[in-house]
């Protein structure tokens, strides 16, 4: 619940927090409003010398955040939830501005912010008596690392660091986080929140350029480092720890199928898979990337489809009304309109689009459909990230089941149709992390999170994700 035990925060200017203690930053830099493409406040910069400072206060918080109890690491926990809802307006305000979130996907996102904080503190580790005889007993227990590092993308900045820092601080871990320079806001703003609640050191954010994810996947200080982005950028992240032996987990990039079964109900499944395909305009881990329809009713549900995707409304930050906004940023902008001119050059048939050019501000694409592109389309192999989506038509159930994992990523999956124990039989099939029946992308703090093949290495949220942030450590005692 909101309170006024928390002082707001101030929404205009942006300093790293170390040690509870908001830093001037010599250098600083500005990031750029998807909606208006103009500059956002500065952000600070981080030299080597800021990182050193960051990982000595959450090693110096360490030994007594370590030594406090399970539920007294809650009770913080607890507490920061109730200061991000204090400050609710101004995080709503700046999530707009920075990440080109609609109010509808803002609301979504900030819910599940304190509602992942206050879910997560219900887990508890607790201790496993694996052996309990005359001659000895055995515990099974689970150990906080020390300072974790938290590196996140841009496309749910508040949500993502969220995740990563509750189940790392909870553990008994301390803390740093390290946001997207295309999204350095909010975090940095969750910093200074936190600063009102945790003691000194235990959660520090600093923002940067390229260079300060390799300075504290490099620090020597660092005992673990949590990475949600790119496949690309996942693999130097994990071979940069290699040099220090950090533990690391990686949630990366996912390009997941829904299969559509002929006994689907399209009335309700079109809206639903609609949706899901081109939630926060397509820039979801996962989002729905292919569609399979089997061929039966691939022509009613295409007519369909097309029919709800062109209700959706395009809008910025200040549009109540609007379901999409603009991509992010200019990079991934420009990825996308590549991935346009390769669909024209290969002659794809384009089912729903509009003309691309525009002389309006802001990264805005219009929601686009392929009709039955080929199997080997980058439209259907590559993770698009954004609104084009692919649907494809099936027959057999083993070939769509092929073409559905044949990919090297496995983050999410789904499978739609009204007999739900077939479509269940179907959904674990597919080679993924996280599926689902007559749903997608449906997330929550009380199950683990993570992708198979190339999505990912570890887990996040649950227990299992609670256990990533610990070393385990078995107690043998001689009775
Ligand atoms: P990215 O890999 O470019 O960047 C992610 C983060 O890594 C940023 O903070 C960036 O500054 C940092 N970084 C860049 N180079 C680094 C290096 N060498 N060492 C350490 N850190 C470095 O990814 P992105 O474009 O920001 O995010 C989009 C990707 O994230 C998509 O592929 C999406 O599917 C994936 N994603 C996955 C999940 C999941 O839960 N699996 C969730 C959200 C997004």
């Amino acid at each position: 619940m909101a309170t006024s035990t928390y002082k707001l925060a101030n929404f205009e200017t942006f300093q790293n927090t170390i040690n509870n203690t908001l830093t001037p930053i010599p250098r600083t830099r500005r990031g750029i409003n998807p909606n208006t493409e103009t500059e956002l406040p500065e952000v600070p910069i981080s030299a080597q010398e800021d990182v050193d400072n960051a990982v000595a206060a959450a090693q110096a918080a360490f030994p007594s955040w370590s030594n406090l109890s399970q539920d007294e690491r809650a009770e913080y926990l607890s507490k920061f939830a109730d200061a991000i809802d204090a400050n609710q307006a101004g995080f709503a305000k700046l999530l707009g501005e920075e990440c080109g979130k609609p109010p509808q996907g803002v609301g979504i996102e900030l819910f599940l912010v304190t509602h992942q904080i206050r879910e997560t503190v219900k887990i508890k580790l607790g201790e496993e008596v694996v052996e309990d005889s005359a001659e000895r007993s055995i515990v099974q227990r689970y150990v906080p690392m020390g300072v974790g590092v938290g590196i996140v993308p841009w496309n749910f900045p508040m949500l993502l660091a969220t995740i990563k820092l509750t189940s790392a601080l909870l553990a008994g871990n301390t803390f740093i986080l390290k946001p997207s320079p295309f999204s350095p806001y909010t975090a940095l703003k969750l910093g200074e929140v936190g600063a009102q609640v945790f003691p000194k050191g235990v959660l520090n954010v600093l923002s940067g350029e390229e260079d300060l994810g390799p300075m504290l996947t490099a620090h020597p200080g660092v005992a673990k480092v949590s990475f949600t982005g790119s496949i690309a950028t996942g693999k130097k992240v994990m071979q940069a720890c290699a040099a220090t032996l950090k533990r690391v987990s990686l949630e990366l990039g996912g390009n997941d199928a829904a299969i559509i079964l002929p006994d689907a109900d399209l009335a309700v499944t079109v809206p639903k898979v609609a949706t899901l395909s081109f939630f926060h305009t397509g820039q979801l881990c996962v989002a729905i990337k292919r569609i399979y329809v089997h061929s039966s009713i691939y022509d009613a549900f295409l007519a369909a489809f097309t029919s709800f995707v062109s209700t959706l409304k395009i809008g910025n930050a200040s549009d109540p009304e609007a379901t999409l906004g603009p991509i992010q940023n200019k990079m991934q902008y420009e990825k996308l309109l590549d991935m346009h001119s390769e669909i024209s050059k290969q002659g794809l048939k384009v089912a729903l689009g509009a003309d691309l050019s525009t002389d309006k501000k802001g990264f805005f694409l219009p929601p686009t459909v392929i009709d039955n592109p080929p199997d080997d389309a980058r439209i259907v192999t590559e993770e698009q990230f954004g609104p084009i989506i692919p649907l494809l038509k099936w027959t057999d159930e083993e070939d769509v089941l092929r073409r559905a994992n044949d990919s090297l990523m496995g983050l999410g999956g789904s499978v739609w149709g009204k007999d739900v124990k077939n479509a269940e039989r179907v959904s674990r099939r597919l080679e993924a992390g996280i599926v689902w029946v007559n749903s997608h992308a449906e997330t929550g703090p009380q199950v683990a999170w993570g992708g198979h093949k190339n999505s990912g290495m570890g887990v996040e949220s649950g227990l299992e994700g609670l256990k990533g942030w610990c070393n385990a450590q078995a107690v043998w005692v001689s009775k």
